[in-house]
């Protein structure tokens, strides 16, 4: 029976994805319109584009939360100064990005033991924090959403870390909202596609995706579908004045597509909103955090 209806509710979703959406975010209870824009910087050719991306959100004035792999901090440490220089904020994203084509395309992190787990973790934590002279309060767990699970939040307090923006909106019982985790982690979900509720909105989804049967390519890369579904997802957020944060990734910002344009938007977005980093946001949840002390 309840497998029933949830392949009911499934089905609601997929052929009314925006009708669903909006009903889960009009059950949120949040009083403060908040945006948090984000980066995760998984391949060479993202770091290759940083110095571009950052130019591009300083002219802006956005300041970013970029997730970096302690692994390319230490092989690209100049590339990744170009964040600190700005301002932005550095969420530890491991040390080999567990499931990367790149570095470590056999390993999954959700199959790891706790202890390589930390590992990943703390490795990445000191060559930040000695090539970028940052100690991150932060992690994001590498591809996040399917290999997320409540067994990061016990590591991460051992490390002193306050946050985790590791899973999707449309996994949370809080409508997408921030929420307090297992041993006092901050959990900032990440925002999901308008067209497809349990797929996060990001550039790979929309405009990079090569076409690998039965899943189509990219999804919205035609008629600059990307910007439109971007400017609903603004939408809401005003509407129902709702905290939403998004990730992108940095190579896919090029004046070849309609990115530059989303950066516009998130620009005169800004002026409406609480514009902010994950650390930013934090404070302001921090007495939550003292009651439960
Ligand atoms: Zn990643
Ligand atoms: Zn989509």
């Amino acid at each position: 029976m309840s497998m029933f209806s949830i392949s009911l509710k499934e089905l609601w979703a997929m052929t009314h994805p925006a009708t669903y959406l909006e009903n889960f975010y009009a059950k949120a209870s949040s009083d403060k319109p908040t945006f948090v824009l984000s980066f995760d910087i998984d391949l060479v050719r993202d770091i290759k584009n940083i110095k571009n991306l950052s130019n591009e959100l300083r002219k802006r004035e956005l300041k970013a939360c970029f997730a970096v792999i302690g692994k390319y901090v230490e092989q690209y440490p100049e590339e990744h100064k170009v964040l600190i220089d700005d301002g932005h904020e550095i969420i530890n994203h491991t040390w080999s990005h567990p499931n990367s084509i790149e570095l470590s395309p056999n390993k999954y992190f959700d199959r790891m033991t706790q202890d390589e787990k930390k590992d990943e973790i703390l490795k990445a934590h000191d060559v930040i924090s000695t090539k970028l002279n940052y100690e991150p309060k932060g992690f994001r767990v590498p591809h996040f959403g399917n290999l997320f699970t409540d067994a990061i939040y016990p590591i991460l307090k051992d490390l002193n870390y306050q946050y985790s923006s590791s899973t999707l909106s449309t996994n949370t019982t809080s409508y997408g909202q921030p929420y307090l985790a297992e041993m006092g982690i901050l959990e900032f979900p990440v925002a999901t596609c308008p067209k497809h509720p349990f797929s996060s909105f990001d550039s790979w989804h929309s405009l990079k995706r090569p076409p690998a049967f039965p899943k189509p390519g990219a999804l919205h890369k035609k008629n600059g579908e990307f910007r439109t579904l971007f400017q609903l997802l603004s939408k809401w957020i005003l509407k129902y004045n709702i905290y939403m944060s998004l990730y992108f990734d940095p190579a896919d910002f090029t004046p070849e597509n309609d990115t530059y344009q989303i950066l516009d938007d998130i620009c005169e977005l800004k002026d409406q909103i609480n514009y902010c980093t994950y650390s930013e946001l934090l404070k302001s949840y921090l007495p939550i955090k003292a009651t439960h002390e």
